[in-house]
């Protein structure tokens, strides 16, 4: 779907400034009830990141209309199906074994060259990931990816890390480790799959 830029009407609204990062977008007056929930939205998981640096749509000048306009139009489907995919991970163990865990939807900076993260400094734990950075078949393996973290409490890759994703990749049919050549970084990009060449296009409605 393509959001075109809503036409001004009578009843504009005036958003306040928007991040606290210094960056100047006050008094834009809209129309648009969707691109003030996006804002909205943004600011909220903003404060979820483990840096809020890490979520700068707002300071992209020529997207950054389309792209808050398109995700306070669609933002709920896209975390409900996120949320199946948690739902998925958590179900793969005990009740009592499962981490509490929120999971959202959000283009992250491409600076950081993440596709997303398991900020483990919340309660409950928030997993942000960027939707537009991994082909839709490939939710659940980054889901699976960054669940697997909040399921051990850790950033890193180590051995107890592995096999909880082990345990997880078997649950939800993604691929099986391969532990014959397991490494830190291989499991850092684990499971595989094939990074979008355009991640803002899906954030834009393009797709
Ligand atoms: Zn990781």
């Amino acid at each position: 779907m393509l959001f075109e830029q809503a036409p001004v009407s009578s009843s504009q609204q005036v958003h306040e400034s928007l991040f606290e990062s210094g960056f100047q977008w006050v008094n834009q007056r809209c129309s648009d009830q969707g691109l003030s929930e996006g804002i909205r939205y943004l600011q909220q998981v903003q404060k979820l990141a483990i840096d809020p640096g890490m979520i700068n749509v707002l300071e992209n000048l020529r997207d950054r209309q389309v792209i808050c306009t398109w995700i306070g139009e669609n933002i709920p489907v896209v975390n409900a199906r996120l949320n199946q995919c948690l739902q998925a991970c958590q179900d793969c163990f005990y009740p009592q074994e499962r981490r509490s865990a929120q999971i959202f939807a959000v283009p992250l900076a491409q600076s950081f060259q993440i596709d997303g993260l398991c900020n483990l400094q919340t309660r409950p734990y928030s997993i942000l990931i960027d939707v537009g950075r991994v082909p839709s078949s490939d939710w659940m393996a980054i889901v699976a990816h960054e669940y697997a973290h909040a399921q051990v409490g850790n950033p890193g890759h180590d051995i107890t890390y592995a096999q909880v994703l082990a345990h997880l990749c078997l649950g939800l049919g993604l691929e099986a480790i391969d532990w014959e050549h397991v490494t830190e970084s291989r499991l850092r990009h684990w499971p595989p799959y094939t990074p979008k060449t355009d991640p803002l296009a899906f954030w834009r409605g393009m797709e």
